[in-house]
């Protein structure tokens, strides 16, 4: 209580409309400043009366020793006096000791803030926190209104009504670990205050600053149950765009999430040589999607049985209407097995429409395993993915048969392109193709990494687009194609890309920022006239970007391996591609000291 008596008069922590650092400095306050202008005048009558009364009594006082009255006898006029005396001393004491007791109790007390000045600091600190959790670290400084423009009551933001007593019970509780970090959504019924409880409690356990790490802007609620779980923030990745790709005689701008930079520059400059060039063309060679269960038998002969009953044409019609009861969309390709002794890996592969159909998939394999054990039943299911599928990994199958979305995309560059726009030539590019991309990945034994650098469009794209990150590993699996055709003139570039994993719907592509970018590309979402045509188009717009990202970087290869030849390496421009590009307008990665051009001219 006494904390609050001496602090809160003297230095109020939130003026309003007034930064506490920009508050002036507060003059000596004494209890009596607080007393209105009659009282000053009452108290001037009443030390004027005082001394004049004790003036009086004095000089009668004297007057009584010289004519030898009694004191006792007292006149009317004495006692009215000695009344005045005494209520003009009650009131003398009563006006200035509160301003004595003040000065020797409470300004010593004033003057110790100098030396509390960190305790103050806190204070004013916590005092300031219009909310109760983590957000307050990276709440914006309390607004700074000029005296002209100072606003009406209605435009101040409101303060929160309670300054969270109850979240710091429950950030209290978190931190003691009797309430389940996770269990803040279901429990509050509001996902961003669950995010901040978490996230301060996270701050309090861990010691650690998470400032930096936004929290306010972000629909949490869009996330619960599908794409994160016990969210603290979220991590800002900048979205660049390349374009105009004119893949199949349509025109893509497409928004790349990355933080490497010349990336998305790089990019662009193959969209532009493929664009003037005539344009790309793309076909989808193979669309689904796979999962393989491990069962386990009694022996090699019972496993042998079911592979046999399973890749026999006559079960097919039976086994499929069994999976693709697990949705409208999932339709049963085919189910390749493979045998390891009595250990038996059943690939099942679906058509997932626009999803990307991991569920899918997953449901129907379900579906086929549960049928399976009536006429199986010494079947041992040991996982519903045995990695025979595969998912995330790098894996032979999927180069070889396919997962998701294998699509070829193809374009010729004229010669004047190869010439003007990639700076260099078509025999350098065919011949820097075959020694790096096809006998270089060779030599390094390389599973489906026969290009330069798909992973980079495709993990940006991928970000951009809400799609599992994580797939990258199997969707960047590309082989890039070049040779020289029209009489050796121009440039036939292919890649092809056995394995692109996307969706236009469920996973991250519901999530705001992600949807913006399908809606870009005009393929957002599930598409009304014909289920799978959306995830088909993004999947061809990947593989066009990838042919992009492909050619520009070969080219800066090509052309640093030119320039050399010529020895005209400029000192410090170690990859060449810095010379590439004389032209301003064409400049695009040049600044070899800071690592951007060896970024892009050393894969
Ligand atoms: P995934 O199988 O890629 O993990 P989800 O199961 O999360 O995807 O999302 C697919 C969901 O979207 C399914 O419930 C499906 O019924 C629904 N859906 C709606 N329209 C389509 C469509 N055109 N193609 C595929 N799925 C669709």
């Amino acid at each position: 209580m006494l904390m609050d008596v001496r602090r809160r008069p003297s230095r109020p922590a939130n003026m309003p409309g007034l930064k506490t650092e920009d508050a002036p400095p507060l003059p000596s306050t004494k209890a009596s400043d607080a007393l209105p202008h009659p009282m000053y005048f009452t108290s001037t009558v009443f030390f004027t009366l005082f001394f004049s009364v004790v003036y009086y009594l004095l000089g009668r006082w004297r007057e009584k020793i010289r004519t030898s009255t009694p004191l006792h006898l007292i006149t009317p006029a004495e006692t009215a006096a000695i009344a005045a005396l005494v209520a003009s001393f009650i009131h003398l004491v009563s006006f200035f000791g509160i301003d004595f007791v003040q000065s020797l109790i409470l300004r010593p007390a004033i003057d110790s803030w100098s030396d509390e000045e960190e305790e103050d600091s806190l204070v004013r600190k916590e005092d300031s926190r219009g909310l109760p959790c983590g957000q307050t670290l990276d709440c914006p400084p309390v607004p700074v209104y000029p005296l002209a423009a100072k606003p009406k009551i209605a435009d101040i933001p409101a303060e929160p009504v309670s300054p969270g007593e109850k979240d710091e019970n429950i950030i209290s509780s978190v931190v003691a670990g009797t309430i389940p970090s996770y269990s803040l959504e279901s429990k509050l019924g509001d996902c961003k205050r669950a995010a901040a409880i978490r996230r301060e409690s996270l701050q309090r356990v861990t010691g650690k600053s998470l400032q930096g790490l936004p929290l306010e802007g972000f629909d949490y609620e869009s996330i619960l149950g599908q794409c994160c779980e016990m969210p603290i923030g979220y991590v800002q990745i900048p979205v660049g765009i390349a374009g105009p790709l004119l893949l199949n005689g349509r025109e893509f701008s497409v928004p790349m999430a990355t933080t490497e930079g010349c990336l998305v520059a790089s990019t662009n400059r193959g969209c532009k040589a493929i664009l003037v060039s005539g344009g790309a063309t793309s076909v989808l060679l193979r669309d689904g999607m796979t999962r393989a269960p491990v069962v386990r038998f009694g022996s090699a002969k019972r496993a042998a049985e079911l592979k046999m009953f399973l890749e026999s044409p006559k079960s097919f019609d039976e086994l499929a209407a069994v999976f693709n009861r697990s949705s409208r969309f999932a339709r049963l390709q085919s189910i390749k097995c493979a045998i390891a002794g009595r250990n038996l890996y059943m690939r099942f592969t679906c058509s997932t429409g626009d999803a990307m159909g991991m569920n899918m998939v997953s449901k129907g394999v379900q579906n086929v395993l549960d049928f399976l054990q009536t006429d199986f039943p010494d079947m041992d299911i040991i996982g519903i993915s045995g990695n025979f599928c595969s998912d995330k990994k790098p894996a032979a199958v999927n180069w070889i048969e396919g997962r998701g979305k294998s699509v070829v995309c193809e374009a010729v560059i004229k010669s004047d392109v190869v010439k003007n726009v990639l700076k260099t030539s078509v025999e350098a590019l065919v011949e820097l193709n075959m020694l790096k991309n096809l006998t270089g990945s060779a030599m390094a034994g390389a599973l489906g990494g026969f290009n330069a650098h798909a992973s980079n469009i495709v993990s940006a794209i991928y970000i951009a687009t809400g799609q599992d990150p994580a797939q990258n590993v199997e969707s960047s699996h590309c082989i890039t194609m070049m040779e020289a055709v029209n009489g050796g003139q121009d440039l036939h570039v292919s890649v092809t890309m056995p394995s692109i994993e996307v969706g236009t719907v469920g996973g991250g592509t519901q999530l705001a920022s992600q949807s913006a970018c399908l809606n870009l590309l005009g393929v957002k979402g599930a598409s009304k006239d014909s289920p799978g045509s959306n995830s088909a188009q993004l999947a061809s717009i990947v593989a066009g970007s990838v042919l992009a990202g492909e050619l520009s970087l070969m080219s800066a290869l090509a052309a640093g391996q030119l320039v050399k030849s010529l020895q005209q390496i400029e000192q410090g421009c170690l990859q060449g591609c810095c010379l590439m590009n004389k032209k301003e307008e064409e400049r695009i990665v040049c600044h070899p000291l800071k690592g951007t051009s060896s970024q892009v001219g050393t894969r």
